[in-house]
């Protein structure tokens, strides 16, 4: 028999794992509390592998537990980042604090609550020998900076489970994410002419005007009606006010509500060339995240989470989002839910906060997914 958690018990583990700071990248950090996670789990009687990290990122986790039920092929696949986007010594500035019902520090709300709260509600179920199918946690190091060292691990453990449940936070009041944007990122370099801005001005191919132009293209992919979205939101070149830029480079973020809208942007970037033909562009990147479109498949696992929800006392509401995560990577393969983390605002600022109180409801409802799905 397993007792059910208070959200206080709920908030002082997610508390651990918020005073180990884990910035993409910090592998002391990361590699401090995926040992904390992994003997947390091993301890309530899940398997643990590690897998060691490479290319300046830190390790990942895979907890299992098998299903208590006789079940066939798959099972569930729960996933979660342990990696926050506060560098070291954010906590310092931003302590754990709490008033009332919120609760305040650096990663609690992406997603260290959520991940936590999925953890003892996987081990509870094991416990309580309630699992339907087996479980998989799987902990990735690199979210934050889309995943370039989990996103093959993640497909591969997404193929050999059933369903995907996906801790990021909620969002506005508690909604559940059914849809997310896919996203690209370009990064654009134009390479000019120098030349004296005064003296031979005419010999000069300036680098600065051509990504101006590509700029203004790129924006002009911005379609709200249809949900794609332009933002080019670095921008720079230039060695000084007098000298005809030889060198200038825009950053560019894309999102996307389908594959008929990717495939028109990737159209787009083709075709691209400079106005000015003794200026060179240079385009590197692309889709970074597939979009996350709402299947059958989705509709029916939020039903049921809809259905969980109403037996615990909340309505859930599901949402589209132009954010991604690593569901974005799952979707296509697997019917995902995303957004079944803890309740709260600020992601990504230092007023990054959670509701209490929806710690113990979110528990609930990753512990009656668990059960259910079949
Ligand atoms: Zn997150």
């Amino acid at each position: 028999m397993t007792t059910i958690p208070t959200d206080d018990d709920l908030l002082s583990g997610a508390r651990a794992w918020v005073e180990i700071e884990t910035t993409t990248g910090d592998i002391e950090g990361l590699t401090r509390l995926a040992a904390l996670i992994a003997d947390d789990y091993h301890a309530r009687g899940a398997g643990v592998t590690t897998v060691a990290g490479r290319d300046g990122h830190g390790p990942h986790l895979v907890c299992s537990f098998p299903a208590a039920r006789a079940a066939g092929n798959g099972g569930v696949l729960i996933l979660s980042h342990i990696d926050t986007v506060h560098p070291r010594g954010t906590l310092a500035s931003f302590p754990f604090r709490v008033e009332g019902d919120t609760a305040w520090g650096p990663g609690l709300y992406d997603m260290k609550a959520g991940a936590y709260l999925a953890l003892r509600a996987a081990a509870d179920a094991h416990a309580g020998g309630s699992l339907s199918l087996p479980v998989t946690h799987l902990f990735v190091s690199d979210e934050e900076v889309g995943s370039p060292t989990s996103r093959d691990l993640i497909e591969r453990l997404a193929r050999e489970a059933r369903y995907v449940l996906v801790t990021e936070p909620a969002r506005e009041g508690g909604q559940i994410v059914v849809a997310r944007k896919g996203v690209f990122r370009y990064a654009v370099n134009a390479f000019g002419r120098p030349a004296h801005a005064g003296a031979r001005h005419q010999d000069g191919r300036s680098a600065i005007a051509e990504i101006c132009r590509l700029a203004l293209a790129f924006e002009g992919l911005t379609d709200h009606a249809t949900g794609t979205t332009c933002n080019v939101g670095l921008i720079g070149g230039g060695t000084g006010v007098n000298v005809v830029p030889a060198h200038a480079f825009a950053e560019i973020d894309v999102r996307v509500e389908n594959m008929a809208q990717a495939a028109r942007v990737e159209a787009f970037v083709a075709g691209l060339r400079p106005t000015d033909p003794d200026v060179r562009i240079e385009i590197t990147g692309g889709l970074n995240r597939p979009p996350y479109e709402r299947t059958d498949g989705i509709d029916a696992l939020f039903a049921l989470a809809k259905e969980v929800a109403a037996g615990i006392g909340f309505e859930l509401r599901g949402l589209k989002t132009g954010g991604g995560s690593d569901g974005n990577f799952t979707a296509p393969i697997r019917p995902t839910l995303d957004g079944l983390g803890a309740d709260g605002a600020g992601g990504h600022t230092l007023d990054e906060k959670i509701r209490i109180s929806s710690l113990s409801e979110r528990y609930a409802l990753m512990k009656g997914l668990l059960e259910r799905l079949t």
